[in-house]
C-alpha cells in the first residue's frame, strides 16, 4: 500500500497503545481476544471495518484440518506437523464453538462430509479414513454416497460446524472487550526503541509497547516482508433465493479435494463455493475483489449437477480474497527488525478451521516468548 505526501503529512496526533492488533477479522478479533486475556489492553485499527475483508466473505465451514486430505498431509509435511495442525484445529473449532455459545452466534454442528467426485477421489478419501483411523481421530467413511447426489464415496466428520461468520467475528470481538478504530488503515511500521512500535496510520502515530499482524492476504502491501510469504487468492461464493422446500441438508458438503463446497444457509437457502482450481490464472495473485464470471458459471454447472431439485435462481454472488503460504501453512513469527511485532497470517482458505489456536499461540510467543511450533515462520527463512 502506498500513501501520498500529503496523506502521511505528520500531523496525525500520537496515541499511546499497549498492545494494538492491525486488522479486524477472525484473527484479529481472536487475537484482540487472547491478549486481554492476558491482561493487555487492545486497540484494533482497521482499515475498513469489522468482518469487511475474508472474514465476513466466506462460506462459514468451521472444518477440520488443513486443505488437504490427511494421507496427503501426512505424505507432505510428516506425521508430526499433521497432527499439530489437527489439533491446532480441533481447539480451534472447540473455541469457535464457545465463543458462538457465550454470545449467541448462529452455530449449527451439522458436521462435514467430504465427498469423492470420481473413483480416484473415492480411494483417497478411503486412505484418508485409514491415516485419521491410525492417528486416533473420529471420523466415518462411506464406501457409497450418503447423501445421494452422484458421489462415489464420503468421509464425515462430525465434530465441524457452519456458522454465520460476521456474526461470529462481532461476537469474538464483543468478547474481547478490545477498541476498534476502523477506516483507519497503517501505512508503516517501524521500531526504533526497545519497547515502542510506532504504527503510522490515517487517524494516528500509534506508540505501542506491542503489536500483531493480523492482516492475512493484504499482509504484503503492509510489509515487504510479507512479498514472498503471502499469495492473496481469491475465492467465490453464492447464495440461492430461499429454497421452498427448506433446508435439503443435514451437512456442508466439501468436494473434489474441497475445491467445491455447499451448505444450507440459516435462512433458508443453498450456498455453493469454490471453482477456482479451474480459473487459477485469474484468481490467484489477485487483491481485487470481483466476481469472476467463469467461476460462477463453473459454481452454477455444479449447482445444477449436484442439485438438480434446486429451482429457484442465484440470489447474490461474491468474492474474497485469502492468504496463502508457499507451502500450505500458516506462518506466525515477529517482523525481523521489529521485535515487538508479531504477526499470524496465511490461513490458505482455512482461518476459520486454524486461525483462533494459531493466533493464540502468536499472541503467547510475542509476550512471553513461547515456542508456536508447525506454524513458526522460521522454516521458510
Ligand atoms: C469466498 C471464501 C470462502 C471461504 N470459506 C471458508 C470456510 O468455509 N472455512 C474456512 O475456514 N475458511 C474459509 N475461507 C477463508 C477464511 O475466510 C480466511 O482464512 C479468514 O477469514 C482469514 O481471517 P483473517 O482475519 O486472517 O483475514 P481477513 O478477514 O481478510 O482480515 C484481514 C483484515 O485486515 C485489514 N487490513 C488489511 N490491510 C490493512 C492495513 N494496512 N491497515 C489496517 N487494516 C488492514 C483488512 O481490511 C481485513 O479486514 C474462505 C474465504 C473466502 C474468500
Amino acid at each position: 500500500m502506498t500513501v501520498s505526501h500529503w496523506q502521511a503529512d505528520g500531523t496525525q496526533p500520537t496515541r499511546e497503545v499497549d498492545f494494538l492488533v492491525i486488522g479486524a477479522g477472525l484473527a484479529g478479533c481472536a487475537a484482540a481476544y487472547f491478549a486481554a486475556q492476558a491482561g493487555r489492553d487492545v486497540v484494533i485499527t482497521e482499515a475498513r471495518d469489522i468482518a469487511l475483508g475474508a472474514s465476513g466473505r466466506n462460506a462459514g465451514f468451521i472444518i477440520t484440518g488443513l486443505d488437504s486430505y490427511y494421507h496427503l498431509s501426512v505424505e507432505k509435511y510428516g506425521e508430526a506437523v499433521t497432527r499439530e495442525m489437527w489439533d491446532i484445529s480441533k481447539q480451534t473449532i472447540a473455541y469457535w464453538k464457545e465463543f458462538a455459545h457465550q454470545c449467541d452466534v448462529p452455530i449449527d454442528p451439522c458436521g462435514s462430509m467430504l465427498l469423492a467426485e470420481s473413483e480416484a477421489e473415492a480411494q483417497d478419501l478411503e486412505r484418508a479414513a485409514r491415516a485419521l483411523d491410525a492417528a486416533g481421530y473420529d471420523h466415518q467413511f462411506y464406501d457409497y454416497d450418503p447423501l445421494n447426489r452422484g458421489y462415489f464415496a464420503a468421509l464425515e466428520q462430525s465434530s465441524d460446524a457452519a456458522t454465520q461468520p460476521v456474526k461470529l467475528v462481532q461476537g469474538v470481538f464483543g468478547l474481547s472487550g478490545a477498541e476498534l478504530v476502523a477506516n483507519n488503515e497503517v501505512y508503516a511500521i517501524h521500531q526504533d526503541k526497545p519497547d515502542v512500535v510506532t504504527v503510522e496510520s490515517r487517524l494516528y502515530h500509534f506508540q505501542a509497547r506491542h503489536v500483531m499482524i493480523c492482516t492475512n492476504a493484504y499482509s504484503l502491501t503492509l510489509y515487504d516482508f510479507f512479498a514472498d510469504k503471502i499469495i492473496p487468492t481469491r475465492a467465490q461464493c453464492l447464495v440461492t433465493e430461499p429454497l421452498p422446500q427448506g433446508p435439503i441438508l443435514n451437512t456442508m458438503g466439501y468436494s473434489n479435494y474441497g475445491y467445491m463446497y455447499y451448505r444450507d444457509t440459516f435462512d433458508g437457502r443453498l450456498l455453493v463455493g469454490g471453482a477456482r482450481h479451474l480459473h487459477k490464472a485469474a484468481e490467484h495473485g489477485t487483491l481485487e475483489d470481483k466476481a469472476n464470471k467463469d467461476v460462477h458459471n463453473a459454481l452454477d454447472a455444479y449447482l445444477q449437477k449436484y442439485f438438480p431439485d434446486v429451482s429457484v435462481p442465484v440470489a447474490r454472488r461474491w468474492s474474497g480474497i485469502m492468504g496463502f503460504t508457499p507451502d500450505g501453512l500458516p506462518i506466525v513469527g515477529r517482523l525481523p527488525d521489529c521485535p515487538n511485532v508479531g504477526f499470524a497470517v496465511g490461513f490458505n482458505g482455512h482461518g476459520l478451521a486454524l486461525s483462533a489456536a494459531t493466533v493464540e499461540r502468536a499472541v503467547d510467543m510475542l509476550l512471553n516468548g513461547t515456542p508456536v511450533g508447525a506454524v513458526d515462520v522460521k522454516r521458510l527463512l
